[in-house]
């Protein structure tokens, strides 16, 4: 018994593997991770008539479960990580919104200890460096001009956690910066920006290799003036970030972007926020005031769109009813890429032997029924 009695084998689901869709395929789990074969004595647990998917990878998140990565306690992290495994997401970088550069970097601080101990992929920063005309939902009297040495400053308050920045690259500072983050392997991410298409190729140049929320927080693709959305969509250096949560983007812009830049270039984000995983009513995205009314979140001055209350299953089932997006493309998008991005893609993101077994049951309609991650079931799929 002792040793493989911990083997269980996944069988006779639809599996997707990164060279395809294997029908009534397998997939071992021995511990923590995935095995290239089974013993004898394994357990067989039956999956006929369900998917069985990568575990997902969400680079972009700020809350759920109540909670806020950007002012919660440990606790109040650890439910909202919790609460998004339950829907799937088995890997998740905590985001934080705009705040005092002291406050950031305490929190940075807080979340790097959440990093170090496994339960989070790392830190992004969205704001303070940002545009105040593409501000969202960030404080406009908090946001600055990116400067390398305050850049710097919150990358060694995270102790080599820090996953990714968010920064209007067109502002003075931001392709100096831009340039140390590549240099230290960190990913400058372009959004809540108000550059030109000129600009935008320039930071791309620069090494940004990351839209954040293409679309939303920057200006429309416009005949004349193609701004950042054309330039991040046709380099193919840059991945681009969307929100599929039927608010922040009509199908159709979804659709447009997985087609143009195709599906090895796309990471579905959720940009959730507190009540992600929770329910409507009154919350906070940093200082501001936030009502979430019928899952849509809004601030309650000046009705801007305040992150999502989506989760990366629906994400997954919305991406689904759409035309011409086949289920390859999703897992790719929802996992292989954004783990890529990461530099995890060696532990997660794709259902292959050696892996950590974070994977994810869907039926056939493609509704969340189980998650398993590093081998052991968060939710299980045969308890409906
Ligand atoms: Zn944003």
């Amino acid at each position: 018994m002792a040793g493989r009695a911990d083997s269980t084998v996944l069988a006779g689901a639809r599996v997707v593997l990164p060279t395809g869709t294997v029908e009534n395929g397998r997939v071992i789990v021995e511990g923590t991770r995935i095995a290239g074969s089974a013993p004898e004595d394994a357990r067989i647990v039956d999956l006929s008539d369900h998917w069985l998917v990568p575990g997902f990878v969400d680079m972009h998140n700020h809350g759920g479960g109540g909670a806020s990565f950007t002012s919660g306690t440990v606790d109040e992290v650890l439910t909202g990580i919790r609460t998004h495994r339950e829907h799937g997401t088995t890997t998740l970088v905590a985001s934080t919104v705009t705040g005092e550069l002291d406050f950031l970097a305490q929190r940075a601080g807080i979340l790097s200890e959440l990093v170090e101990q496994g339960d989070l992929a790392g830190i992004h920063f969205e704001g303070p460096f940002i545009s105040p005309c593409r501000k969202g939902a960030h404080s406009e009297d908090l946001l600055r001009h990116p400067d390398p040495a305050e850049v710097r400053k919150l990358m060694d308050a995270a102790r080599g956690t820090a996953k990714m920045f968010t920064l209007a690259t067109e502002l003075p500072g931001g392709i100096e910066s831009v340039r140390l983050l590549a240099e230290h392997g960190v990913i400058a991410a372009i959004g809540h920006t108000d550059a030109t298409y000129e600009q935008t190729v320039e930071a791309i140049d620069a090494g940004a290799t990351v839209a954040t929320h293409l679309f939303n927080a920057m200006p429309p693709l416009a005949h004349r003036a193609p701004g950042p959305i054309a330039a991040l969509l046709e380099d193919e250096r840059v991945t681009v970030e969307l929100i599929n949560d039927g608010t922040h983007l009509h199908p159709a812009a979804l659709e447009l972007a997985y087609h143009h830049a195709g599906a090895d270039r796309v990471a579905l984000i959720t940009d959730a926020m507190d009540a992600a995983g929770f329910g409507d009513g009154r919350y906070q995205l940093g200082p501001l005031a936030v009502e979430v009314k019928d899952g849509v979140a809004r601030l309650v001055e000046g009705n801007s769109i305040a992150g999502s209350t989506l989760t990366l299953d629906t994400a997954f089932h919305r991406a689904m009813t759409i035309d011409r997006i086949r289920v390859e493309d999703v897992v790719q998008s929802i996992s292989a890429n954004p783990a890529r991005l990461l530099g995890v893609y060696d532990r997660v993101g794709s259902l292959e032997p050696g892996k950590d077994a974070d994977l994810v049951v869907l039926d056939a309609d493609f509704a969340l029924k189980g998650v398993m991650r590093k081998g052991e079931w968060i939710t299980e799929p045969w308890t409906d």
